[in-house]
């Protein structure tokens, strides 16, 4: 079973630190003002776990894909 990274936008404040950290990953959206996800699998893990640790509203997370 593989894993795909998911944004909780009701949570998300749209600071973009994660957008900053793993732009082939997250992406601004400007219409809602909140990060969206433009690659839910595949992406640097790394770099996602970094935007985990780092997301001041902990509102990115794995989900089973
Ligand atoms: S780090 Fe968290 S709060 Fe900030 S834009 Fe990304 S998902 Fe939203």
């Amino acid at each position: 079973m593989g894993k795909r990274v998911v944004i909780d936008t009701i949570a998300c404040t749209g600071c973009e630190s994660c957008v900053e950290l793993c732009p082939e990953v997250f992406e601004f959206d400007k219409d809602s003002e909140k990060a969206v996800v433009i690659l839910e699998e595949g992406g640097d893990e790394a770099c996602i776990e970094r935007a985990i640790a780092t997301c001041p509203t902990d509102c990115i997370y794995w989900e089973n894909s």
